[in-house]
């Protein structure tokens, strides 16, 4: 029976997505071990973030400046805008590094189970970032889900009236795949292969 610190110390990180109890509980004793390192750079790095973490509102990135240091970057192509539903995604496609253009959270998908309609999402800010103009391609890297191809094929027909090229990942991507989860080199073929809406 551990202390009443450690019991909630555990309980803490078992709320994280991915942790259950147990490895919640090896991830404490993997801390204690290495107080001396490990746990004081997890410390500071939770320190850095707690209090300077931002949503983008340009793009809907999570980072510590907004705008983010992805919109921020004048080295980014301004002419191409990759969709994508979650946080995760644009992370798990930027760690690819094949991209070089900005992106845009929509903050889910259409779902009719779980009642996620167009105006849940951030659509409306990805219909006013085209709008504005210079852009010429849109991606629409939603997951090889049927939702994320609903969302998809919805975004298509919204941005059918505006003068750019829409392309969407190409089907390497596994059926039922999450772009989080794919490895760099599964979704670097998908990005390359991208292929036009339609
Ligand atoms: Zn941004």
């Amino acid at each position: 029976m551990a202390s009443q610190e450690i019991e909630a110390l555990a309980s803490a990180l078992a709320r994280l997505p991915g942790l259950g109890p147990r490895s919640a509980r090896r991830a404490v004793l993997w801390l204690v071990k290495r107080r001396e390192t490990a746990l004081g750079q997890l410390l500071d790095a939770l320190a850095a973030v707690q209090d300077t973490l931002v949503e983008c509102t340009t793009c809907g990135n999570v980072d510590t400046r907004n705008p983010c240091s992805i919109c921020a970057d004048p080295r980014r192509d301004q002419k191409a805008l990759c969709v994508v539903e979650d946080v995760a995604d644009l992370w798990a496609l930027d760690r690819a590094r094949l991209f070089t253009g900005r992106y845009h959270v929509l903050g889910g998908r259409l779902s009719a189970l779980e009642g996620v309609r167009p105006e849940d999402l951030n659509i409306a800010g990805l219909l006013a970032r085209v709008e504005a103009g210079g852009i010429d391609e849109v991606v629409l890297a939603m997951n090889a889900t049927l939702e994320g191809q609903t969302t998809a094929h919805y975004l298509a027909e919204r941005l059918e009236t505006f003068p750019v090229r829409i392309t969407q990942l190409a089907h390497g991507l596994p059926v039922g795949g999450e772009l989080d989860y794919l490895d760099e080199g599964t979704l670097a073929q998908a990005l390359r292969a991208r292929r036009p809406v339609g």
